[in-house]
């Protein structure tokens, strides 16, 4: 499942070939993606003019000249091909593979300025959804979401107010899109790892009984930030050179420090642990036992 880096990579390789242009044309191959599509999906698209492309948590944003906003959300296993000329790029390094077959080809943007944007997700937990712009406020999809953890309002005070009095362990209180939008597994435990906090703390323990911060929510707050830009720096790189990159692995998965290296040497300075793979609510935490408590 893509993260925010993944998303946010992927929402600045589209930028320049959707925003200030027109839809063309819109093929929607197959409406049953992970809800069906609008009926009148093509016909609400064509001829409007992409005025911006957004993102809020994991969703796209295409902000158009009628009043509606196109949200976009990848799911499992959702990418974009862009053919613009004889350039062909698939925006954003993933950790996992993407497909490129043409059978899961489900939505395809003809844009007024040439360039081709097509949505590949063969498992269909990607959606695409209409919403008017006047209703964006009261979208079920966005409305319950956390603070954007690269935003101003994310910060060590109001982490740590959404985590007083809380028995949930850290792991699971940043995987709560209520909390702070956008995080996954990945990223959760990279940034634990960087602020040295178990994955296994309670969340209230980064506040006083006010719901003040103490020093553990500064270094949590500041780890997430670091984590999310050099990922979002990582993915940017690849994207410059505007190689075919579906399929390959992500360059940020080279900087991981925890994810995925169970049994491989902790790489906090100072530590001689050992990275260990517990199973917290279902999925996989990588942590240090030695520095991370
Ligand atoms: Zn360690």
């Amino acid at each position: 499942m893509p993260e925010l880096p993944e998303v946010e990579t992927v929402r600045r390789g589209l930028q320049p070939v959707m925003e200030g242009a027109r839809f063309a044309k819109v093929e929607a191959r197959r409406g049953d993606l992970r809800w069906p599509l609008p009926k009148d999906f093509a016909a609400r698209l064509e001829n409007q003019k992409v005025q911006g492309l957004g993102r809020r948590a994991k969703y796209l944003l295409a902000d158009l000249s009628s009043g509606d906003v196109l949200l976009m959300h990848l799911g499992m296993s959702g990418s974009f091909r862009v053919f613009q000329g004889e350039r062909k790029s698939t925006p954003g390094k993933f950790h996992h593979d993407r497909s490129e077959h043409l059978a899961h080809d489900h939505v395809i943007f003809h844009m007024g300025n040439g360039a081709t944007v097509t949505f590949n997700d063969p498992r269909r937990f990607g959606s695409m959804k209409l919403v008017p712009r006047s209703k964006l406020d009261e979208e079920p999809l966005l409305r319950s979401l956390g603070p954007e953890p690269l935003g101003n309002a994310f910060d060590a005070a109001s982490l740590a107010s959404a985590c007083q009095g809380k028995k949930t362990s850290l792991k699971a209180a940043l995987s709560d899109q209520r909390i702070v939008a956008g995080l996954g597994n990945i990223y959760v435990c990279e940034a634990l790892h960087r602020a040295r906090l178990s994955p296994k703390r309670r969340a209230a323990t980064i506040a006083d009984r006010r719901g003040a911060p103490n020093g553990r929510a500064q270094h949590l707050v500041e780890a997430i930030k670091t984590v999310l830009n050099e990922a979002i720096a990582a993915g940017g790189s690849s994207l410059r050179d505007h190689r075919q990159t579906s399929g390959e692995l992500g360059m940020f998965q080279h900087n991981f420090r925890v994810y995925e290296r169970a049994g491989k040497r902790c790489t906090n300075k100072g530590c001689t642990g050992t990275v260990k793979r517990i199973v917290q609510t279902g999925r996989s935490t990588f942590f240090c036992p030695v520095c991370q408590k």
